[in-house]
């Protein structure tokens, strides 16, 4: 049995994010975040570089939500963080 990559860690079981203790360092590079407006819908993907290029990796992604401001209306309150989980390979 080979193993294409030596250091391959398993996702947890059921894909449960826990916000409060992920940081955005520790999320798994197979998942896409975005952002989307509780008031208008508006949603559109977050770049993690760039997040973390402003903010560090070490912000949790519970911050992070909070810290979300919608382009298209500018409600800052109660918009949601998603979490998509990309194909691998
Ligand atoms: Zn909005």
């Amino acid at each position: 049995m080979k193993h294409r990559r030596s250091i391959e860690l398993q996702p947890p079981a059921g894909y449960a994010i826990e916000t409060e203790r992920q940081a955005l360092a520790t999320l798994p590079q197979w998942f896409v975040m975005h952002a989307r407006c509780r008031a208008c819908r508006h949603q559109t993907p977050i770049e993690r570089r760039d997040v973390i290029r402003r903010c560090g990796d070490t912000l949790s992604l519970a911050t992070l939500a909070r810290r979300l401001t919608c382009r298209g209306c500018g409600n800052r309150s109660g918009n949601l963080l998603l979490l998509e989980k990309l194909p691998r390979d």
